[in-house]
């Protein structure tokens, strides 16, 4: 491992905390009864308690690690319009409306999301960027062509542009690439100082939040309330929601069982001169190719750094190894940063449901949302509400996602010992598809 790469002070904190740091809640002791007990309190769990309690309930967010710990304060930021699941196999899977409904739910989705920072007034850098999908192959080109082409067939709203590798230099400035699409109306916010909004909008309207409170076993009595026992205390709850996602541990085993948690990392730069993030993502759009296993690249909501992001490997090793494999995989794509030095290097775990699509509904009477499989920025803000609606038994809780079953799998009960080989697989996959073009 070169040293060289390590600005002084180096973290293996998210960046995003620098400017929004974990609230620490105040050590008061845990209610004995609550109204609704949400365990998580990432964006669908905040969601949910901000839609709760601004309708009259009552709202008490738990999270095992300070609010926000999870993969809402270290993703990338990305506003996205789709799903994780490629839209043509999802209507060959489902059909053709089917497939229809559910893409819409990400249009959706991120309409939700753009009107609420609106709205409450979110303070978290949200600007319209546009997403440039960079094609990691001529093939990969003609794909992304014919996918978004049935997307627009089918009438999901979306502004597709194609960019010839004439003028990808316009979008990006490497000639790693071979074209790619730009998406238009998509976005990107800066997601720890969203995740702060948020929370602080609950907790204005009503809401509690007791960090560092690990639910240890949720049981539903006889009364058909909910005894939910945490690390200090038990507290009797009307109504219990899990929003755990890709943090979802042994304590809520049924979820565990369907949500695979994906381990991403992610680096930023030092500062750099402002002419060379010009020359770099010459548009300040947000970056990524299209490889199965993809990087992602972003300016820093600031406008200082350059953000890149991958799952980087097969193993989990730690962010010291992983900034390596990200320092490489940017200079691969921009080598004029060969000498750039990293500040920062985190690592954070997304949640995969086994269908690759997002999940709401009612299990032994607990609500939940989660499994958004890498776009749970809007997904979850949007789903959390949506579960929200559910607890107030409004019918605009209801979903194209809602009666779908949510699938585990006989062989993964907490640990992802065949994660290795599928990234092996889509790695090989991503290097023979480029092998082949060449
Ligand atoms: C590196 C990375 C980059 C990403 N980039 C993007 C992006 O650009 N755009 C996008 O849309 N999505 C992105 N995602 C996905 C997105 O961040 C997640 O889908 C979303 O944050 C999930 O929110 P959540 O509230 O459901 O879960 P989380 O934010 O993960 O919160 C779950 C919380 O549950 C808590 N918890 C777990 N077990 C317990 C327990 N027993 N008791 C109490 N609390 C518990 C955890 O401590 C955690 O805080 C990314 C994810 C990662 C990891």
């Amino acid at each position: 491992m070169s040293a060289d790469i390590f600005a002084p002070g180096f973290k293996t904190d998210p960046y995003w905390w620098e400017a929004a740091p974990r609230p620490q809640t105040p050590a008061k002791p845990l209610p004995t009864e609550a109204d609704v007990v949400i365990v998580g309190s990432g964006y669908t769990g905040t969601s949910a308690a901000l839609t709760l309690v601004r309708n009259g309930r009552g709202a008490l967010l738990l999270d095992a690690e300070d609010p926000g710990y999870g993969a809402s304060s270290r993703n990338a930021g990305y506003v996205g319009r789709t799903l994780w699941h490629k839209f043509e196999p999802l209507s060959r899977k489902y059909g053709k409306e089917a497939g229809k409904d559910l893409a819409s739910q990400a249009v959706e989705a991120h309409n939700y999301v753009v009107n609420l920072i609106e709205k409450e007034q979110i303070r978290c850098h949200f600007k319209y960027t546009s997403r440039f999908i960079a094609a990691h192959t001529p093939s990969h080109y003609k794909k992304l062509t014919k996918d978004y082409d049935k997307l627009r067939d089918a009438g999901i709203e979306m502004n597709v542009e194609m960019v010839p590798k004439e003028r990808q230099r316009e979008e990006i400035g490497s000639d790693r690439y071979h074209g790619g699409v730009l998406l238009h109306g998509a976005g990107a916010v800066h997601p720890g100082l969203y995740h702060l909004g948020l929370l602080e909008r609950a907790v204005a309207s009503g809401a509690e939040v007791h960090g560092r409170t690990k639910v240890t076993n949720i049981v539903r009595e006889n009364d058909g309330r909910f005894t939910v026992t945490t690390a200090r205390g038990t507290v009797r709850a009307k109504d219990v929601i899990v929003a755990t996602c890709g943090y979802s541990g042994p304590e809520v085993k049924w979820f565990q069982h369907r949500i695979l948690p994906i381990k991403l990392f992610q680096i930023a730069t030092e500062p750099l001169p402002k002419e060379t993030l010009d020359r770099l993502i010459p548009r300040g759009r947000t970056l990524m190719d299209s490889k199965i296993n993809i990087y992602w690249f972003r300016r820093s909501p600031d406008d200082t750094r350059i953000i890149v992001g991958g799952r980087c490997g097969t193993e989990d090793g730690g962010p010291l190894d992983k900034a390596q494999v990200l320092h490489e995989a940017m200079t691969e794509v921009f080598p004029e940063l060969k000498s750039v030095k990293l500040t920062h290097c985190w690592e954070g775990q997304t949640g995969l449901s086994f269908d690759e699509l997002p999940h709401i509904g009612t299990h032994d009477g607990v609500h939940y949302a989660m499994g958004y499989c890498g776009v749970g920025m809007p997904m979850g803000t949007y789903l959390g509400n949506k579960v929200g609606l559910k607890v107030l038994g409004k019918p605009e809780g209801k979903t194209p996602f809602d009666g779908r079953p949510f699938p585990g799998r006989s062989y993964y009960w907490g640990r992802p010992w065949f994660v290795p080989f599928i990234m092996a697989y889509y790695n090989f996959m991503d290097w023979w598809d480029r092998f082949t073009s060449k």
